[in-house]
């Protein structure tokens, strides 16, 4: 029996489509990422629901959904099923008493980033990639690199001198060809492009969406939560959009088990969560557009959602208005103050991309968008601990011979 019964990649744009058994890019005919297909008839005579549910726990325990052809060619650091854990503190103060927080935090490298590193790491090296070269706002650079490391793969690595500096380190720790750069993530998308057009082909360009399996990877969140809550799909998620890929990747996923008969009914309503100070999705969707505007002096302490053009904002909105979703950007106060309130009530130290989606979870109940029994996924993409200088200490230093009373 297959390990994947990946078939081919497929325009998400034009529909334009194109053999999986190449290294690929973005479309040749329209300049728009490619999605990998599957034969989901031949996926639904080999395996059941309840198959999946004695596999180990990780995200290969989905492989006929993955593009990874060989179960030889996986990379893999133990990645996948994260807790989907009650917030029953929190979620009675904003008024969801059924809250759900899927937590992203517990991956290797501290983020979600991991699955799309794992999936497309994994697949590059089956194509026989040996030097792959990214951008990055940090995380996925990170993961990426490390990765790469494991399966003996080099990294090109281009990050803005300002991302968080974990992220930096895991790179160096890794042994990746670390770049930083004085601007954003769309300078350091530049100097890959450059790169990777100068070495005919020697290196690989593995930025967001430029290949079609970091997608892959990534909506594995959205078969998690659906296998978690019984294959049956929750109302609504809230997931904090830079890239989209998360958000794109989760669509899919559904799409992908309505397709199979794996589940049934209206899709979750997906809420794209972003910050004030970088919101082109949210812009765009108020507006009814179907593509983004860049968005200029991006900024926010957010930095995974801190994307002023995301090449995928076609396929995030579409998949906003084929769910009856909806987009909400918050202001870093109020994503940090929420930081310090699901970490307190919690005991979850989230990150605060994260605390991003509690903020928007918050607003959305205030406005009655979000009923108090529905059903309700906030993803946390990362771990706190990333980020220790957004939690101000102020802790005095006792002398060794101290007493506090
Ligand atoms: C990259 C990142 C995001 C945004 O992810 P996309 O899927 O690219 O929108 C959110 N949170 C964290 C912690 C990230 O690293
Ligand atoms: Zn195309």
């Amino acid at each position: 029996m297959a390990f994947s019964h990946l078939s081919h990649l497929e325009c998400g744009w034009c529909g334009s489509e194109r053999g999986a058994d190449a290294l690929r890019n973005l479309c040749p005919e329209c300049g728009k990422p490619l999605l990998a297909r599957y034969d989901l008839a031949a996926v639904r005579a080999a395996v059941r629901p309840q198959d999946v549910a004695g596999r180990a726990p990780d995200l290969w325990r989905y492989h006929e959904l993955l593009p990874v052809t060989a179960p030889e060619a996986v990379v893999s650091l133990g990645e996948g099923m994260t807790p989907l854990l009650p917030v029953p503190r929190y979620g009675e103060r904003i008024g969801l008493p059924g809250l759900l927080m899927k937590d992203e935090g517990l991956l290797p490298s501290g983020s979600f980033k991991a699955r799309g590193a794992a999936v497309g790491v994994s697949r590059a090296a089956e194509l026989g990639v040996e030097r792959l070269a990214m951008p990055t706002n940090g995380n996925a650079g990170a993961a990426w690199a490390l990765y790469g490391a494991r399966a003996g793969l080099a990294a090109t690595v281009v990050m803005p001198v300002d991302a968080p500096e974990i992220t930096r380190r895991e790179c160096a720790a890794s042994g990746a060809d670390l770049h930083l750069v004085d601007g954003l993530i769309s300078d350091a998308g530049r100097i890959v492009g450059e790169l990777v057009a100068a070495s005919g082909g020697r290196v690989f360009d593995a930025s967001t969406l430029k290949e079609p399996y970091r997608i892959e990877g990534k909506k594995t969140m959205g078969l998690e939560i659906v296998e978690q809550l019984g294959w049956t799909p929750p109302d609504a998620i809230l997931y904090p959009t830079g890239g989209g890929v998360g958000l794109i990747g989760i669509h899919k996923a559904l799409t992908e088990l309505r397709e199979l008969g794996w589940i049934s009914g209206p899709l979750p309503r997906l809420v794209a969560v972003q910050a004030e100070g970088c919101a082109p999705v949210v812009e765009a969707f108020d507006h009814g557009e179907r593509v983004t505007r860049a968005w200029e002096k991006a900024s926010t302490v957010a930095f995974g959602i801190n994307v002023p053009k995301p090449l995928g904002d076609f396929l995030i909105l579409d998949a906003l208005q084929e769910t009856s979703g909806t987009a909400v950007a918050v202001t870093d106060a109020e994503l940090l103050a929420e930081l310090g309130e699901v970490t307190a009530l919690e005991g979850a130290f989230v990150c605060p991309e994260g605390a991003a989606a509690f903020a928007a979870a918050r607003r959305l109940r205030a406005s009655g968008w979000l009923r108090e029994d529905d059903r309700v996924v906030v993803l946390n993409t990362g771990a706190g601990l990333k980020y220790p200088e957004t939690v101000p200490v102020d802790a005095p230093v006792l002398p060794a011979d101290g007493r506090l009373a």
